[in-house]
């Protein structure tokens, strides 16, 4: 699987008005379906702005999500606006929201992803992009969907990591924009299938703590990923 086009983004920025919040992440979760992540009515995806939190509803197709389909709530998870019930995973995102200063978080159901959360403990590094997440993709304890339990757990997973996996459940990204969170879950599921294959061929090799090292200060020397101007 190629690694998806870049999705645009919001438009503007900052986001001030939920209306514009909530098209923003039905046009995220419509790119997250394109692009082989949400699978029918399977992973959610929220945005918050200040202390409100634009959320998708429970049991949205979510190729064909329309900001009607995604409930504004507050930060206690209050009902705001919206006629449709939350995801079922709506105390996830607000756990992370609770103490980070995440601005979207996304829930996906992803095929390698979701192969990954079923069988290891963690992914290691075994390429330097996965730096971008944190480190080591930590996979949260089991727990039924739905509950505090699996919130708390995966709240701890994602301490000092832009990712985690669920076990036997799926993937969490955060981000400090909506279009970040979107980044780093296609992240994570390229991540994660690079595994899988490389994994086809022998065992992979895991990058040691001075090579992760080499390759951070490298990143933050080159301004890596972003765009730059030759010099005039
Ligand atoms: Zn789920």
């Amino acid at each position: 699987m190629p690694r998806p086009r870049a999705w645009p983004g919001p438009r503007g920025s900052p986001v001030t008005d939920a209306a514009a919040l909530r098209d923003d992440v039905a046009r995220a979760a419509r790119h997250l379906a394109a692009a082989g992540l949400f699978i029918g009515t399977a992973g959610n995806l929220s945005a918050r702005d200040g202390d409100r939190v634009a959320v998708t509803a429970t049991g949205v197709r979510l190729a064909d999500c329309r900001p009607g389909q995604v409930t504004v709530v507050t930060l206690d998870g209050e009902l705001v606006a919206g006629d449709l019930v939350p995801t079922s995973e709506v105390d996830l995102h607000l756990g992370v929201y609770a103490d980070t200063g995440a601005a979207a978080v996304v829930h996906t159901h992803a095929p390698y992803s979701t192969a990954v959360a079923c069988v290891l403990d963690e992914l290691p590094v075994i390429h330097y992009q996965q730096l971008l997440l944190g480190g080591t993709v930590r996979v949260a304890p089991y727990a039924t969907f739905g509950t505090p339990e699996l919130a708390a757990a995966v709240h701890d997973a994602l301490a000092g990591r832009q990712a985690a996996l669920m076990a036997s459940h799926g993937s969490v990204a955060v981000g400090s924009s909506l279009a970040q969170a979107v980044e780093n879950a296609l992240l994570l599921e390229w991540l994660a299938q690079l595994h899988h294959r490389a994994s086809a061929l022998g065992a992979p090799r895991v990058l040691t703590d001075e090579q992760q090292a080499a390759a951070v200060e490298q990143a933050v020397r080159r301004s890596y990923g972003t765009l730059q101007e030759n010099p005039a």
